[in-house]
């Protein structure tokens, strides 16, 4: 296969919280696929920070056990991995200490690119920002990445937005939402935007309804603490789901820049009415606890914390007012899978009669696994019997299309952290987006919590709970399966 790797600028990496989890697993892991790919300049350098007192050689081993650990074995390049190990040095800093700073401005280099990505808790964002301009580290090619939790509702994410506002330029500021970097989120846009088959029918006229599901099979035990001062509704529909939503609705932006594809999410999320209560179902499995209840797992037999939300999603705008948007998402479901599901509707008046078989067309967009898109479409039921009409797919898997090219695609970090350094702001959240989905969600919050609403049961194994089957069917419509 021709390589088509582009190499970036030459760049320091700076790592706030570089022996942590997330570095350990896609951060390191994901730049050593960058450099093996050839990517990454020769001279680029990557420096872990956090406030335990290592050696570079002791980050250097901490690295090679990520690599091992987290990248399959056959792209584990001795000569590789050895030759990125050596571009590691790491500084003991504590982000609200004075110390380490003058040894992390010594080794930075102040006419390359220096990215900062700051892989620790939020509430030292302000002290880490307001620190690389006291010490002068930033200089004028900076920039940061910030991991979500991005606040917890619109106050705490204003105040975080102003704290890294008082040391950075937005220009310089890259909020992650690691759902943007993956290939089929950004194929969204390409399959929207360069292909007129379906902008035409792209509202309300020809669209019933939109599902967008997010399921998962795994529960909340090991992170439980942490998910449930979140919950479904903060984890994934503030952030990844909303992002879904805005790729689908959005309207075309006038070219493929940063600013002119987040301007039309954030319409997008403007113009999102408020969700009145009977129009959302949250739950929790085995709610009533018991081993292996969501209670259990995260310790706490009084939580109200949902795992499982669905919501229906008005869309106040010319495109799409009248067509819903359902969106579902839990943890320990029937099977892992992400998907939106575009369904038609009728033709206008149906020359057949009502027993030929009809059925809308859906498109479905496939997110994980097996990432690919499927239009179901009506064809003659073939043979004799009279015009019978039978549904079949139109079926494409990127993988089977697309061969090599598909399975060497860098995944989510490799790619928003090579966007980073490129000064690629298009997939990353701006400031004003992030306000106005909290805008949006906070009022949804604060209306179970003054409600007192308690989540609804589900059994683990299954696609949540009964009320959510009834969120479609009394509007005619139905859940499209989550298979196992
Ligand atoms: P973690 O495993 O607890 O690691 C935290 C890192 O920060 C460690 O390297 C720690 O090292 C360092 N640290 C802690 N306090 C520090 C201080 N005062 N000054 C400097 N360094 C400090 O956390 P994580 O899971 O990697 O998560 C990091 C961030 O990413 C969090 O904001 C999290 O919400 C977000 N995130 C994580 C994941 C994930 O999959 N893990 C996914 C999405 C988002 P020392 O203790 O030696 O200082």
């Amino acid at each position: 296969m021709v390589s088509r790797v582009i190499p970036v600028d030459d760049f320091d990496l700076v790592i706030f919280g570089g022996t942590g989890d997330l570095a350990r697993r896609k951060i390191l892991p994901g730049l050593y696929l960058r450099a093996l790919a050839g990517q990454v300049p020769p001279d680029a350098r990557v420096i872990g920070a956090a406030r335990a007192e290592n050696t570079d050689e002791e980050f250097r081993a901490l690295v090679a056990e990520a690599i091992e650990e987290f990248v399959p074995a056959a792209r584990r390049d001795p000569e590789a991995i050895a030759a990125f190990l050596s571009r590691l040095s790491y500084v003991a800093i504590d982000a609200t200490g004075d110390s380490g700073w003058p040894r992390l401005k010594a080794l930075m280099r102040p006419d390359v690119v220096q990215a900062f990505y700051f892989s620790v808790a939020p509430s030292l964002f302000g002290a880490l920002a307001e620190r690389l301009n006291t010490q002068n580290i930033a200089g004028p090619q900076a920039r940061i990445v910030v991991e979500k939790p991005f606040g917890r509702d619109l106050a705490s994410a204003r105040a975080l937005n102003a704290t890294l506002a008082a040391h950075f330029d937005e220009s310089q500021i890259y909020r992650i939402d690691h759902y943007l970097g993956k290939e089929t989120v950004q194929n969204l846009m390409a399959v929207r935007f360069a292909n007129i088959l379906f902008e035409p029918l792209w509202k309300s006229e020809y669209v019933d309804h939109v599902q967008i599901t997010v399921a998962e099979t795994v529960g909340v035990a090991g992170r439980g603490a942490y998910y449930d001062k979140s919950g479904a509704m903060r984890d994934m529909v503030q952030n990844h789901m909303m992002q879904l939503l805005c790729l689908i609705a959005m309207e075309p932006p006038y070219h493929f820049d940063p600013n002119a594809v987040r301007d039309e999410k954030l319409k997008v999320i403007r113009a999102l009415d408020p969700v009145p209560a009977q129009d959302i179902v949250r739950g929790q499995y085995l709610a009533g606890g018991g081993e292996g209840s969501y209670l259990a797992d995260v310790e706490n037999p009084a939580s109200t914390t949902e795992s499982y939300i669905a919501l229906k999603v008005a869309i106040s705008n010319w495109r799409w007012k009248g067509t819903p948007f359902y969106l579902r998402t839990g943890k320990r479901l029937r099977a892992r899978e992400s998907e939106i599901a575009i369904t038609f509707r009728e033709p206008p008046h149906s020359i057949f009669d009502d027993a030929s078989g009809w059925k809308e067309n859906v498109l479905v967009i496939r997110l994980q696994p097996d990432e690919g898109m499927n239009m179901k479409v009506m064809i003659k039921d073939p043979g004799p019997g009279g015009m019978r009409l039978v549904q079949v797919p139109l079926d494409m898997s990127y993988a089977e299309a697309l061969g090599d090219a598909h399975d060497d695609a860098p995944d989510a970090y490799e790619r928003l952290i090579m966007d980073v350094i490129r000064g690629n702001q298009t997939l990353f959240m701006r400031g004003d987006e992030v306000e106005a989905a909290w805008a949006w969600t906070d009022p949804i919050i604060e209306g179970w919590e003054t409600r007192g609403d308690r989540p609804q049961p589900y059994d683990p194994g299954t696609s949540g709970p009964e009320d959510a089957l009834m969120l479609m069917h009394r509007d005619g419509r139905r859940w499209r399966e989550i298979k196992s």
